[in-house]
């Protein structure tokens, strides 16, 4: 039947930036669809925990800062080695640091690029190596944004970052297909999170921002489970290399 095609049930979710925001959201979505949680955060995720577990699922935290390449091989050893595989990746932590392209710091630019895009590739590329052990496939979903689409402003390594996301899933897709591992992203539109307060702060900001959003309004963690669950799910399994805009429709506009 068509719904059971959504389950996630027996089936282990890595989802990296999981303490807060559209990580936590993503994390309880996989959760409620049947999925057992391993939570990648700088951070502790307790309250991450306790939503998923209230959701009868199990939940495993692996604290790692992705601002160097050391965790990536240690993501992929507790997972299997905790719940014996894994079989959905979502690469959702992410940064992004505002300052005018004119005056752009070096720093700004490798620390927001380094884990937008360097670290997602690798992370990516080290799930697909397990995926292919074991003979399995698997669900890479990668988050991408508004600014995979468009310039931006006053972010030009998040712009290049997330824009390298968009195409990074396609190439992945492209060669990983054959494997039966569906690489698709979701762009989220303007969500209201830690990432987005600076702006939400800012009455001009928010009100030109809202006034260009057709469903006029901020979108929401909750707002993430239908797609990544659909992505993560049996019932995109022809669905390669795809990013959706989960957006309220910023991008039709
Ligand atoms: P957020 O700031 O609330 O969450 C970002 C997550 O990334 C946090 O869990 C944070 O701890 C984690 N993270 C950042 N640097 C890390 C590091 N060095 N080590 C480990 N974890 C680290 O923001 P969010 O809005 O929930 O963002 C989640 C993703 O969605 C990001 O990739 C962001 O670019 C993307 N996104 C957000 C929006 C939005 O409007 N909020 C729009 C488009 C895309």
């Amino acid at each position: 039947m068509i719904l059971d095609m959504f389950s996630l049930k027996g089936k282990v979710a890595v989802v990296t930036g999981a303490n807060t925001g559209l990580g936590q959201g993503m994390c309880v979505a996989l959760a409620q669809a049947g999925a057992d949680v391993v939570g990648v955060a700088r951070r502790d995720c307790d309250e991450t925990s306790k939503l998923v577990e209230e959701n009868g699922a199990r939940f495993l935290q692996i604290k790692a800062d992705l601002s160097s390449m050391e965790p990536i091989e240690q993501i992929i050893k507790e997972t299997v080695e905790h719940f014996g595989h894994m079989d959905i990746l979502v690469n959702n932590a992410g940064i992004i640091k505002r300052n005018d392209a004119i005056d752009y710091t070096e720093e700004e630019w490798d620390s927001v690029v380094f884990i937008n895009q360097k670290f997602t590739f690798f992370l990516c590329q080290a799930a697909a190596k397990q995926f292919i052990a074991q003979k399995s496939g698997g669900k890479i979903i990668n988050i991408a944004s508004m600014l995979s689409y468009q310039g931006g402003i006053r972010v030009p390594s998040y712009t290049a970052s997330k824009s390298a996301v968009l195409g990074l899933t396609r190439a992945m897709a492209n060669e990983w297909a054959q494997y039966n591992i569906n690489v698709n992203g979701i762009a989220p539109g303007y969500m209201a999170t830690n990432n987005t307060e600076a702006l939400r702060n800012d009455d001009g900001r928010n009100e030109e921002i809202l006034s260009r959003i057709p469903a006029k309004r901020w979108g929401t963690p909750q707002d993430m489970a239908g797609a990544v669950v659909y992505l993560a799910s049996a019932a995109s399994d022809y669905v390669s290399g795809f990013t959706l805009a989960v957006d309220g429709g910023w991008l039709a506009r």
